[in-house]
């Protein structure tokens, strides 16, 4: 009798970890290449990679409804994945993660996997190297831009997570300064995704724009269509505060979730996305910028510069922290 049930709990253990032997990835990443990413991870640990897409917003209810289900939650930008850290719990902390990703862009409940600046983009014939010089962040309110800035809208995380920096750096008082001369500079009332407002530069309906680098590049490569590479062409990036901070730098990251049935499995994923295999495929399949040293990003990335100092002194958690004060100093200025 003992050795039945002995030989009943073997056979439990074993089909427990092998139905164990997965991890569930809720992604609001649209790329294809994700999945061949995730299939290298499968052939080497033998983990299965469960995938479900969507948009972050729709992402963050599913998880929320489905609790015990999700593992890992990956998004683009750390001011979302702090305005979701109620829904993460702390373990992000194994010596590989802390070694790969600089403190900066990581906390317990989230890393970094890859880095994307907020830059300026600049009509070459219509702005001149003078004006440029010594460009900041801060210095985009400057009444010489009147009429002349291209940003999209204060509901577009991006640009809540770039105020929040500013706020981090300035105090709330001169960021609500600073927003009303942005509202006042703007060439148009702000619309569409960032590849717009590079387009609207492009097309002459402003002179400078704030957009993330890896829209550039993607528009290069031609996947935009030819009338986007062509006008990615007539547009140049400007790295802004280069004298004092360096430029605003986010992240795509993933959390791990509250609850997460197969948490070891999750953390192993994490790692294998830090590696230089990982990172390399990630980075050419992007436009992003590695988050470890030793990877080099894609060759029309490099062509942007890669000479220029990044933000590494603020810690990317503030921008979930003063996300609130980010949207209300853009409301109250009559950001759109
Ligand atoms: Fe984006």
């Amino acid at each position: 009798m003992r050795k039945i049930i002995l030989a009943i709990s073997a056979l439990f253990f074993v089909f427990g970890n092998l139905l164990a032997n997965e991890v569930n990835i809720f992604s609001a990443r649209h790329y294809d290449s994700d999945v061949q990413l995730y299939e290298k991870f499968t052939a080497k640990t033998g983990i299965k990679v469960n995938v479900v897409s969507g948009k972050s917003g729709a992402l963050e209810k599913r998880i929320i409804a489905e609790g015990g289900t999700a593992d890992l939650y990956i998004t683009a930008d750390a001011g979302r994945l702090g305005a979701f850290k109620d829904n993460l719990q702390g373990g992000l902390t194994s010596s590989i993660i802390k070694t790969a990703v600089p403190s900066n862009f990581r906390t317990p409940k989230w890393v970094g996997i890859a880095k994307r600046a907020r830059i300026v983009y600049f009509a070459p014939d219509r702005v001149t190297r003078a004006e440029l010089r010594g460009l900041t962040y801060e210095s985009l309110a400057d009444p010489k831009w009147k009429g002349r800035l291209v940003i999209r809208a204060s509901n577009n995380i991006y640009n809540q997570s770039l105020v929040a920096s500013l706020i981090k750096n300035n105090g709330k008082g001169k960021v609500a300064m600073w927003s009303k001369g942005i509202v006042s500079n703007m060439a148009r009332s702000p619309k569409g995704n960032d590849r717009a407002q590079i387009l609207a530069v492009a097309a002459g309906e402003a002179d400078i724009a704030v957009a993330n680098t890896y829209y550039l590049a993607l528009m290069l490569s031609g996947k935009k269509g030819a009338e986007q590479q062509a006008a990615a062409k007539k547009v140049k990036p400007f790295f802004p505060n280069q004298g004092d901070r360096g430029t605003h730098m986010n992240i795509s990251g993933a959390g791990l979730v509250k609850g997460a049935p197969n948490k070891d499995n999750a953390i192993k994923l994490v790692e294998f996305l830090l590696s230089k295999e990982a990172q390399k495929h990630i980075v050419n399949n992007t436009y992003e910028y590695p988050m470890i040293a030793g990877v080099s990003p894609h060759p029309l990335v490099v062509n942007m510069g890669l000479d220029f100092k990044q933000d590494l002194t603020t810690k990317v958690v503030n921008y979930g922290n003063r996300q609130a004060d980010a949207l209300e100093v853009m409301t109250a200025a009559g950001w759109k």
